[in-house]
């Protein structure tokens, strides 16, 4: 099989280096080459030449939500590189940003806060690269990114074209998409948001964020206060990346809150947490079902164990294999289910691996 020529400019690492390296679960085992392009051109034209000829590829944003085995992955690793905002600011239609795939989305979000563009101040403190966030619909206190996004520019890997989505055709569902739902065929390249212009943040959705911040549910705060307050109940929940806390390396959430029909959510405790869907469906807390499962905060006795600040973030407190990580799951999967009946979902993407 031809070996695919990396474009000019494109980083090339090659072999052997393991995926831990480039996760924030710091799990995950070799890899044959990691390349890294940095304009669009150069990403395009590195996953089509590999895809042509038929080279297995990873796509990787910031590794943020991923599990990779210890088997590691068989191919290449494309690390999405691509930089720059481009703004179009117009005072009937807000602030329309178009962001390449590789910005990072810590840095996207207080950009948008210090220039006064509202929308994505509860979104603060999420790792990941901007072109990660519509995979999962990426959510926090009470916004998700499908709301704010107008398009999202893809390669279509199955035919080679580039295809740019409308919001509405993106399938956006909770920590769901058209993007995750088909996984790998899209490569994400850029992002468009809409944001409104404006000092203050847009209305405050989540009970929580709106207590800290002293205002009722539906009120306005300055977005930098909101940014601010987030990160503080974040750091709170060990849900910021912190290099000096290993409390803190994990991949966020591990488990989706479950979705349950009329039935199932009948069977809950009375005092489980109840969220009614628009189509009908409860939505529960898998952090409360795991609390009381007894899988809770600090469960587990080896190096992965799930973080002594929040129930749903699994950890590796250093030294962790990615087999550690899956049998903690496990064990917390089967605490739920033995509980409740409930069959928790991973929300990480589980690569080489399964639960
Ligand atoms: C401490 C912590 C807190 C978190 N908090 C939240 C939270 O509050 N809400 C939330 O929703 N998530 C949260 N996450 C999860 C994660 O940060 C987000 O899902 C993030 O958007 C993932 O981006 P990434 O660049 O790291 O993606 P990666 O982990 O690199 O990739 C995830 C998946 O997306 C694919 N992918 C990545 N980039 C592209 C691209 N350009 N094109 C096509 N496919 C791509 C990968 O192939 C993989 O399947 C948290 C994670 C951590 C570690």
């Amino acid at each position: 099989m031809a070996e695919p020529v990396a474009p000019a400019g494109t980083s090339t690492t090659t072999g052997p280096e393991r995926l831990a390296g480039y996760t924030t679960l710091r799990v995950g085992g070799p890899v044959r080459r990691v390349l890294t392009p940095t304009t669009e051109a150069e990403l395009v034209a590195t996953v089509r030449d590999l895809d042509a000829a038929g080279e297995p590829v990873l796509v990787l944003g910031g590794g943020s939500n991923v599990l990779v085995g210890e088997a590691g992955f068989d191919g290449t690793v494309v690390r999405v590189a691509t930089r720059g905002i481009d703004a179009d600011v117009a005072s009937c239609s807000g602030a329309v940003l178009t962001v390449a795939a590789g910005e990072p989305w810590e840095d996207l979000v207080r950009y948008t806060v210090e220039r006064e563009y509202s929308g994505l101040e509860t979104l603060a403190g999420i790792p990941g690269l901007v072109g990660g966030t519509p995979i999962q619909n990426v959510g926090a206190y009470g916004t998700e990114v499908g709301q704010l996004i107008t398009t999202v520019k893809t390669l279509d890997r199955s035919t080679g074209q580039v295809r740019t989505f409308f919001a509405v055709e993106c399938q956006f569902g909770y920590r769901s998409s058209r993007f995750k739902s088909e996984p790998g065929r899209y490569l994400v390249l850029a992002v468009t948001f809409q944001l409104r212009l404006g000092s203050l943040s847009a209305p405050i959705r989540y009970p929580e964020l709106a207590r800290v911040l002293g205002v009722e549910v539906g009120a306005r705060v300055p977005a930098p206060e909101v940014a601010a307050a987030v990160l503080d109940l974040r750091r709170g929940k060990g849900m910021v990346l912190d290099d000096a806390d290993p409390d803190t390396w994990s991949a966020g959430s591990f488990f989706t809150n479950p979705l349950l029909d009329a039935d199932a959510a009948a069977a809950l405790p009375a005092d489980a947490p109840r969220f009614p869907q628009p189509d009908g469906r409860t939505k529960t807390s898998a952090a409360w079902l795991i609390e009381r499962a007894g899988c809770g905060k600090g469960f587990g006795e080896g190096p992965a164990r799930v973080s002594s600040k929040h129930s749903l973030a699994l950890t590796n407190r250093g030294g962790a294999t990615a087999d550690d990580v899956l049998e903690l799951a496990r064990r917390v999967r089967a605490g739920v289910e033995r509980a409740y009946g409930i069959t928790l979902v991973p929300e990480p993407v589980l690569v080489g691996c399964e639960l």
